[in-house]
């Protein structure tokens, strides 16, 4: 066997195993921990804020959640793009149920405002760029998640 394409060949199946073991992380972390990248729960603008969530009930209450919700600093992991859909829930969830906390310095969510995230040290194979240290995966610096955490972040202030 030829040295060269035998080392070759298993520095290429090293960088597959990872790829596969960051798929699998990634598919757990969007089943499980609300982590989205692309859909409906994805925000392009990456900001992830009540006023842009289909359960908003304008002016500072929603569908879902109950409480006190602030449009322009609060967010929870039900959060879905879109114009409001008049959902009538019976019991809606609590603040700490949802999941449901206010950035009131930083006005915004996701990854590129987490403690968790940085730059990673290069880009996937798909061109992620950025590095999430809680679930240990690259990441798209709009994306976000369940864990979205920052210094300013205050759970569940109407409960
Ligand atoms: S509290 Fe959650 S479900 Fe309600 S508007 Fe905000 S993000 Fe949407
Ligand atoms: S950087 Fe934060 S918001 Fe993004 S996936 Fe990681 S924990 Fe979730």
């Amino acid at each position: 066997m030829n040295l060269d394409v035998a080392i070759a060949e298993l520095i290429a199946s090293v960088k597959h195993v990872d790829d596969l073991k960051e798929h699998a992380i990634r598919d757990f972390a969007q089943t499980a921990g609300f982590y989205a990248e692309s859909g409906p729960t994805f925000d392009p603008k990456g900001t992830y804020l009540c006023g842009d969530c289909c359960f908003r009930q304008m002016p500072h209450t929603c569908d879902l959640v109950s409480g006190i919700i602030k449009m322009k600093i609060g967010s929870c992991m039900m959060w879905r793009i879109g114009e409001p859909v008049g959902l009538k829930v019976k019991h809606k969830l609590s603040q700490v149920e949802a999941g449901y906390a206010e950035r009131p310095r930083s006005k915004g969510f996701g990854c590129s405002r987490c403690e968790y995230g940085s730059e990673a040290e290069k880009p996937d194979s798909a061109g992620r760029k950025s590095w999430c240290d809680f679930w240990r995966m690259h990441i798209k610096p709009l994306a976000c998640c369940f864990r979205e955490e920052g210094p300013d972040s205050k759970d569940a202030p109407g409960e």
